[in-house]
């Protein structure tokens, strides 16, 4: 299937601002936004475009990366991919490496104002949480962008104005013996631009500390270690770059009764001693409340049952796995005396019975004979 032009899917032009970009995104995805659209198959395609075309276009290496190789520069198979995706080849590391040591300043061309960091945020979930999916609201200390100034940095909008030691480029040469060596610019550290009204609020930087709120879906099915990946909740970047990406991190809290493993739940059941020998059913508890279980007569303790389609719904794949009970046959205590003359007269029963009543014990010093007969013989 051929891709559509990230531009067009976003309907902005070439050299659109990513403020545009991010506009024009956040309009798109409103109107093809899942929730508001349940169940439409075409809708839920266009809003997984656009999403794409917007986390291409606002990451300032995928984009150039895609406007010079195309869909083929920003292929994420080609990277770490999955969840959370890694990106295309980093071209400018590369490059980075190869003159970075040989002149011995910056990487080579213009150095861009610094992007917001990727951050991290760990969430807490209860077991319930994880399988059923939920919403959560994330308080997050975050740098955004300065509203005072709009992210420039500057007072007044003619306040940025290219620097005059470096026009503009960010590096200066200097000639030592043959070479030409760049280095950053000492007037403007690198970025190009000079303010000469700085921002009260921020100080000149574009962003300033906050706590934000997000809302977010969590997906029914998350696992422990999965990460879902918020494009441009990260840290705002310095003077109206791109910001970076929230990473949310998932941890499941321990369960009273379930373990989890995978798609599978695990749970231990405790069965009376007579409802095990006589069989008959019990109480199991599912995450959907509880539900009855046939136990045949003659259960021995720690044997398992599979309820099959009672466990996890894979966030991935949708495959539901099972409810493993295993059942636990339990000493009878605190016994009546009435109780107690019940126990001893069938344990009398069992002595004088021609049946063999405990298979495991019988097994068992069948075994010890056979051992000491061995010794002995
Ligand atoms: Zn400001
Ligand atoms: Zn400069």
């Amino acid at each position: 299937m051929s891709k559509r032009d990230f531009y067009e899917v976003l309907g902005v032009a070439r050299d659109a601002s990513d403020r545009d970009i991010k506009k024009a995104y956040k309009r798109l995805a409103m109107k093809y936004h899942p929730d508001r659209n349940p169940g439409d198959e075409a809708a839920e395609a266009a809003f997984k475009e656009v999403k794409e075309a917007y986390e291409i276009l606002t990451d300032e290496q995928k984009r150039a990366a895609y406007d010079q190789f195309g869909h083929a520069g920003v292929d994420p198979n080609r990277g770490a991919g999955g969840f959370g995706g890694g990106g295309g080849a980093d071209f400018g590391d590369i490059f980075g490496d190869v003159f970075g040591d040989i002149f011995g300043g910056r990487r080579g061309g213009r150095q861009q104002a610094r992007g917001g960091s990727d951050l991290r945020y760990n969430l807490e979930l209860s077991l319930e949480e994880a399988v059923k999916g939920c919403k959560k609201e994330l308080k997050i200390p975050s740098l955004s962008s300065c509203d005072s100034c709009g992210g420039t940095g500057s007072k007044s909008k003619t306040g940025v104005s290219s620097c005059g030691t470096c026009h503009g480029t960010g590096q200066v040469q200097i000639r030592q013996g043959f070479f030409a060596v760049a280095q950053t610019c000492p007037t403007c550290g690198g970025r190009g631009k000079v303010i000469k009204d700085p921002c009260n609020k921020c100080h000149g930087q574009g962003r300033v500390e906050t706590t934000k709120t997000l809302s977010v879906t969590i997906p029914a099915g998350v696992d422990n270690g999965d990460r879902i990946r918020l494009a441009g909740e990260g840290e705002a970047g310095e003077m109206g770059a791109p910001a970076g990406d929230l990473y949310v991190q998932v941890h499941i809290k321990e369960h009273p009764i379930f373990v989890r493993d995978g798609n599978n739940l695990y749970c231990e059941v405790p069965i009376s001693f007579a409802n095990a020998a006589l069989g008959g059913e019990i109480e199991v508890p599912t995450l959907d409340g509880r539900v009855s279980l046939k136990v045949p007569s003659e259960t021995q303790t720690g044997r398992m049952f599979r309820l099959r389609g009672k466990g996890v719904k894979s966030v991935r794949s949708h495959a539901v796995g099972d409810l493993i009970c295993k059942v636990i046959v339990e000493t009878p205590v605190n016994l009546t005396e009435r109780q107690k003359e019940l126990l001893r007269e069938f344990e009398e029963t069992c002595a004088v019975s021609a049946k063999r009543h405990k298979p495991k014990a019988e097994g068992f010093f069948d075994g010890v004979k056979k051992f000491f007969d061995d010794l002995t013989s």
